[in-house]
């Protein structure tokens, strides 16, 4: 699948590249926020700040919040992947921390899930020993859906939108060729359980068990860990968006 194809926009905070069809929009993608009116606030709105404006300390607009700070509170620039800013965009202080986190999901775990996995799959219920097959699961490059390529089966691929939940599975079947723990006390992930809805809409779950046959193993530990951050950045920006 080929990348969309994208258009530049400008809005008021800076140059933005996004997709020309809707239908393309990133799941990760966010709006940006209203602009707090400048007659709205008269003093900084980080709280432990206040300082008053006046013509000598202006008012500069958080990118990501909308809200109004004076420019020591709000002096950074910092790249803004989600609402789609070509340049790195003014943040306050608050907003700078969560951008950064977000962008190293940007750099690396996107990169990961787009990679791909090998993963044994089972579907909910099925049980039976032998009855599972291999797939290597990937995010598709409009990181909109997951997707199963197998020379011999085949699997609907998943929504990222219609993702539910995700559950890391430790251990269970597989505990003998996955310990829980790691040398260091830390979970160690055999797989993860993917609720979902389908394209008519029911409920469905695929648990993706790490192969244990797999002589990379740790790939796949890596793209558990970035579906979980995938599912985070998603399920929270619909919690944002609820009215
Ligand atoms: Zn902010
Ligand atoms: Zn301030």
């Amino acid at each position: 699948m080929s990348a969309p194809e994208k258009k530049l926009v400008r809005s008021k905070s800076g140059l933005r590249m996004i997709p020309v069809n809707n239908v393309d929009v990133s799941p990760f993608t966010i709006s940006e926020p209203p602009w707090v009116p400048d007659n709205e606030c008269v003093v900084c709105m980080n709280s432990s700040c206040r300082a008053k404006f006046d013509f000598r300390r202006r008012r500069h607009h958080c990118r990501r919040c909308g809200r109004c700070f004076c420019n020591s509170c709000c002096d950074s620039k910092v790249p803004l992947n989600r609402m789609c800013f070509v340049d790195p965009v003014r943040q306050c202080n608050v907003c700078v921390e969560v951008s950064r986190k977000e962008n190293e999901f940007f750099d690396k775990h996107l990169k990961t899930l787009c990679n791909g996995g090998d993963f044994v799959l089972k579907e909910s219920g099925d049980e039976i020993e032998g009855s599972s097959s291999t797939f290597r699961c990937k995010l598709s490059t409009d990181n909109r859906t997951v997707t199963f390529e197998s020379n011999h089966d085949k699997h609907e691929p998943i929504q990222m939108e219609r993702l539910e939940s995700v559950q890391i599975l430790t251990g269970g079947v597989d505990a003998e060729v996955f310990p829980r723990l790691d040398d260091d006390g830390n979970m160690v992930a055999s797989g993860i359980a993917m609720k979902y809805q389908n394209h008519s809409s029911d409920k469905n779950m695929v648990k993706l068990v790490i192969n244990p046959t797999s002589t990379n193993k740790r790939e796949g530990q890596m793209w558990i860990a970035a579906m979980q951050k995938a599912f985070k950045l998603i399920h929270e920006t619909r919690m944002l968006d609820k009215p």
